[in-house]
């Protein structure tokens, strides 16, 4: 069971995941944690602050969040001792500061210290109080399971040694029927050294561990009710979807940071563990299953998922037709500026793409001239569909493009996974498509279960 920043945001959330650990207990959950919401990016912004003393000052409501919710949930004396925990990691994330002012040159290793503090301290005060609440629980150190190579800030995890630790860690404690405790997203390396697995990387804790111990399911706490049919901003009536198979949710991941990264459940899937994502506001609900495909489902179309803010560019040069080569010199540009690009359609004679982040834009453009003509439209949005039932079911485009028929349609692409349908429109007019793709997809399904009842 993973819980993210927000699930344990404050002593009521703190309380509302001891509820939720209480009602798994039959299930000997191992219980992952993040830092609570926004430590991670404070002690980050304290590692760049070129003022240490300023820094270290700005930490204070940080760390004095940690005692409130202590002295908030914990009797007196177990909140005492927390506390001087508390102070403790605070005084050594002091120490780190000022040693990372000193020197600059240790400067990652130095921030995986710093950043692990929070899940060190989160990880800690949940042990507390479940165990105030009558679990027995213990704070495992996650650096004694997650074993990483040496790339501080964004450490690969060495599966053997991780396996084997994590199993050695945990398993005499679940045996004798102790709920462990441990925070994400920190490791260390073989020598013992601290190190981080990137941002948002207690996900991929989660899933490292569940994939060690072979859990029945990995569960994601969050606070949304798992993945949904569409973004609730603009379909107000989306619902969340049951079920999604590995590549459905690996397809989704670019368009919410809500739905997992296809690395984080790596491990998952490679030992077919179902993944939920669960609503911690929200308990009772079942949440959305993410699994190995069973069955192709008999909802063709599983979600409408769309972007905005995104730049096409499409570059056209007749030297293409029968060259070779010529894709290779184009993706180089963008190497260079180290730009991602999202979606790829290619003509005999052009290349259309599509970008997040077009900030070295202009640089770009200006090497691609040397290759062709350049057209750069900025203010676009990508819709995407997706779902397994599209590999195979004719007629889905003609349903979509006849849904939409009067909306400009650029950048189509189906071709790679099959599983996917994605394609550009203007960002003024991707709610009013996404909007009718929902209504016209979803439709014939809400009558059946409207039929039902
Ligand atoms: N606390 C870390 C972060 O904010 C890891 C996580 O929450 O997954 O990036
Ligand atoms: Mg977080």
């Amino acid at each position: 069971m993973k819980f993210g920043g927000t699930s344990v945001a404050d002593a009521a959330a703190f309380e509302n995941v001891a509820r939720i650990v209480a009602a798994e207990r039959e299930a000997l959950p191992v219980v992952v944690v993040s830092a609570m919401s926004g430590v991670t990016d404070n002690l980050l912004a304290a590692t760049i602050d070129s003022d240490v003393d300023k820094a270290i000052a700005s930490l204070e409501p940080t760390f004095r969040r940690h005692h409130s919710v202590a002295t908030k949930l914990l009797p007196a004396s177990q909140a005492e001792q927390f506390v001087e925990q508390v102070s403790s990691a605070a005084g050594r994330t002091g120490e780190l500061l000022r040693r990372l002012a000193q020197d600059p040159s240790e400067r990652k290793v130095l921030q995986d210290a710093v950043l692990s503090v929070g899940e060190m301290l989160s990880s800690a005060l949940l042990a507390e109080v479940l165990t105030h609440g009558g679990i027995q629980a213990r704070q495992v150190d996650a650096r004694r399971c997650i074993i990483t190579d040496e790339e501080h800030t964004c450490a690969a995890p060495l599966m053997g040694e991780t396996f084997l630790s994590s199993q050695n860690e945990l398993r005499p404690l679940l045996e004798g029927n102790v709920v462990p405790v441990l925070g994400g997203f920190i490791g260390a390396t073989t020598r013992g050294v601290t190190t981080t697995l990137g941002r948002g990387g207690s996900d991929y804790t989660a899933a490292l561990i569940g994939a060690a111990l072979g859990a029945e399911e990995i569960q994601i706490w969050t606070d949304v009710s798992g993945v949904l049919t569409a973004d609730p901003r603009v379909v107000p009536e989306a619902q969340t979807i049951e079920r999604l198979s590995y590549s459905e949710a690996a397809e989704l991941a670019y368009f919410g940071a809500k739905v997992l990264h296809p690395k984080t459940i790596q491990p998952a899937i490679e030992r077919s563990i179902p993944v939920r994502i669960c609503n911690s506001r929200s308990p009772g609900e079942p949440g959305t299953l993410v699994g190995p495909q069973t069955e192709t489902s008999s909802r063709t179309v599983k979600a409408i998922a769309h972007k905005t803010g995104v730049t096409t560019v499409q570059i056209t040069s007749a030297r293409m037709l029968g060259a070779y080569g010529f894709l290779r010199a184009l993706f180089e540009v963008f190497e260079r500026h180290r730009t991602v690009i999202d979606v790829v359609t290619t003509s005999e004679v052009s290349v259309s793409l599509s970008l997040d982040d077009a900030s070295s834009l202009p640089a770009i453009v200006e090497e691609l001239e040397q290759l062709g003509t350049v057209r750069v439209e900025k203010g676009r949005a990508i819709i995407c569909v997706v779902g397994e039932g599209l590999r195979g079911t004719p007629g889905i485009a003609a349903r979509v493009f006849s849904t939409i028929s009067d909306i400009n349609v650029t950048l189509i692409s189906q071709g790679a996974s099959s599983i996917n349908f994605t394609f550009a429109v203007e960002e003024d007019q991707v709610k009013e498509a996404v909007t009718r793709l929902h209504e016209a997809l979803f439709r014939t399904n809400k009558r059946h279960k409207e039929h039902r009842q």
